[in-house]
């Protein structure tokens, strides 16, 4: 007797389930798509403690005729596909006719609906593939589906569901994916009976990305556009790839590509042609290792790319996947090259407040009477050559300027090769003389890696001392991230962080870690959520990313002038270390020259 068995339907459903409905937000996501296949103009998401408890969605679309509403139910059961040439064309957000059948294998599923021209409605239910004969009923035109417990017979499962505000945040998610690019469609989002997002039909895409980012992002966007008409759409195709794109300018990155939003006719796509489009057209504009935050929504007729690879269809295969890249490249670069990109200037003064009008200027004038008395150097910014105190027989530059400002002539350099003399160049590097030669130090490397080795110890020791911030500080956080502050309590507490829930969408940082006092409060923490965003699940170096970024945020910059004190103390934490030579990103802090090899280069030996 052979060992092989054909399994039985609601098993085949099961199975399938296990590909497309992970969790509650997957049953969002289907459930709404559906909504919008069948040519809905409002549609309500209601969710009840997470989507653990139960999803309810209600369209005024077509609707199903109750001779088709058991079917419905059925595994690769769909409206939108007939014969295998409509594959090479899909324009519906569905087509696999899997989604239904997977959910009412794994949950409760209530369904009603009523087509325009019936007398009444339809009602089903299925409880773990077990249907219930099709009923009529009363009901408003267009369909409502309740999704309820789902997971309960398969503990396995259930068991992996995170709290109702980890479910929440990815459902929400999923709500943002749907409704961004749906100018048109009236939306709604309520969790325990409470409105999270209305979207209005008439929105623009600005004004949606503003519903749920804040003006913090919408308001740094710029438009770049590409074979757009004044009559597209963003998710209909015309007959060629038309571009419409929302761009973050350069201070707006990010640590994770978590902030992009690609969709392709109106369906959130991830591809690695586009990122790397994306990344190409901010090279050299952002940091490494940053994303830019952007939203792109391109249109390309539907037989130019296939959307069924993946179960539930994030990927698609672009036929000519070259002119995909080229044109969002093109597109974006262009914007970018063409717009001024300094951030404007900024005159908070520490600590958030701001600084007087007067005070900026005085700043600003002795900028320059400082700059006209080092003027007569050339490309060497002798007005920050630093010495030891301590040593002696090192002249002080500026002790004694004259009034031509020839203050450096008298400067006696060789005596500098008696001790370990050292200047800071380009307000940048400091060049630390030794017996045998000389090092080039690059100062944000070497800061960076004391700081981390520091915050490594402190907090392996215990957790980092921090202080009260005289002035809370405000930050913006999406659902995910204050699901993940709750999530990470034990780690916020670790790093010397009290953050608090203030109102709707935004928290207050109370305390922050003493170690970082320099590093700007409202940029770390948003990094620090974007880094648990991306690997709080995996869990993959966690720590040491963010005390990496932490000591980045924290270090002197290129560019900032330091007094001489602060290089000593640089100089004289180096000793500590336990890897002086490379920063935490595993870069270099120091270069040495030796007089050997200089002797060699002038050709002396
Ligand atoms: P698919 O969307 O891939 O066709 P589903 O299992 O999601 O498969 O849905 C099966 C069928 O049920 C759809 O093809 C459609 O005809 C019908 N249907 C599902 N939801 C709705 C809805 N909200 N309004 C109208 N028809 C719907
Ligand atoms: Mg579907």
């Amino acid at each position: 007797m052979g060992q092989i068995k054909v399994l039985d339907r609601n098993m085949v459903n099961m199975i399938a389930a296990g590909e497309v409905i992970e969790r509650p937000a997957s049953v969002v996501k289907e459930l709404t798509e559906n909504s919008l296949d069948a040519g809905a103009a409002r549609i309500t998401v209601s969710v009840e403690d997470g989507g653990r408890k139960s999803i309810t969605v209600t369209d005024n679309g077509e609707g199903v005729s109750a001779d088709d509403l058991a079917n419905a139910f059925e595994s690769h059961s769909t409206s939108k596909i007939k014969a295998a040439k409509d594959l090479a064309e899909i324009s519906s957000l569905g087509f696999r006719g899997e989604a239904l059948a997977s959910i009412a294998s794994v949950a409760r599923v209530k369904a009603v609906t009523r087509q325009k021209d019936s007398a009444q409605a339809a009602k089903v239910e299925i409880d773990c593939g077990e249907r219930s004969p099709v009923a009529p009923c009363s009901g408003d035109y267009g369909t409502t589906v309740t999704v309820s417990d789902i997971f309960y017979k398969i503990p396995a499962r259930r068991k992996f569901l995170r709290t109702a505000n980890t479910e929440m945040g990815h459902i929400t998610e999923q709500f943002i994916r749907i409704a961004l690019p749906r100018e048109g469609v009236d939306m709604t989002l309520e969790h325990n009976g409470r409105q999270r997002f209305r979207i209005h039909s008439d929105y623009s895409c600005t004004q949606r990305i503003k519903t749920f980012f804040g003006e913090e992002i919408a308001g740094k966007l710029m438009a770049a556009q590409r074979n757009q008409d004044s009559l597209s759409s963003l998710t209909r195709p015309s007959d060629k790839l038309a571009i419409y794109a929302l761009i973050g300018k350069p201070e707006l990155s990010r640590t994770s590509g978590k902030y992009q939003y690609v969709f392709l006719n109106g369906r959130f796509i991830r591809d690695k042609f586009i990122s790397h489009a994306v990344r190409e057209a901010y090279r050299s504009i952002i940091e490494p290792g940053r994303y830019p935050v952007l939203f792109l929504f391109i249109t390309l007729p539907f037989k130019e790319y296939d959307v069924n690879v993946h179960p539930t269809k994030m990927e698609v295969r672009f036929y000519n996947s070259n002119l995909v890249h080229s044109e969002v490249l093109s597109c974006l670069r262009e914007k970018l090259l063409a717009s001024d990109l300094n951030p404007a200037a900024d005159f908070s003064g520490v600590g958030g407040e701001k600084k007087g009008f007067d005070e900026v200027t005085q700043a600003i004038q002795d900028f320059f009477d400082k700059y006209k008395t080092s003027s007569s150097q050339r490309g060497f910014n002798f007005s920050s050559l630093k010495s030891s105190p301590h040593k002696p027989g090192v002249e002080v530059p500026f002790k004694t300027p004259s009034p031509d400002g020839e203050v450096f002539e008298r400067q006696d350099y060789s005596r500098l090769s008696e001790q370990q003399g050292f200047i800071q160049i380009h307000d940048s590097y400091i060049v630390l003389q030794r017996e045998d030669g000389f090092e080039v130090i690059d100062q944000h490397a070497l800061h960076e890696r004391i700081i981390y080795e520091k915050l490594r110890r402190r907090v392996s020791e215990g957790r980092l001392e921090s202080q009260k911030l005289l002035v809370p500080e405000t930050v913006m956080v999406s659902d995910i991230q204050s699901s993940l502050i709750e999530q990470f309590a034990d780690l916020f507490e670790k790093l010397g962080i009290e953050i608090v829930s203030f109102g709707p969408d935004t928290c207050a940082v109370q305390s922050f870690p003493s170690l970082l006092s320099s590093a700007p409060v409202g940029e770390f923490v948003a990094d620090l959520l974007g880094i648990l965003e991306e690997k709080g699940t995996t869990g993959d170096n966690l720590l040491d990313d963010i005390l990496n970024m932490a000591a980045c945020k924290a270090a002197v910059k290129a560019g900032d002038s330091l007094t001489e004190q602060e290089i000593q103390g640089l100089l004289d934490e180096r000793k500590k270390l336990e890897l002086p030579e490379r920063c935490p990103h595993g870069r270099p802090t120091t270069i040495k020259f030796t007089l050997k090899e200089l002797e060699k280069q002038f050709k002396r030996t």
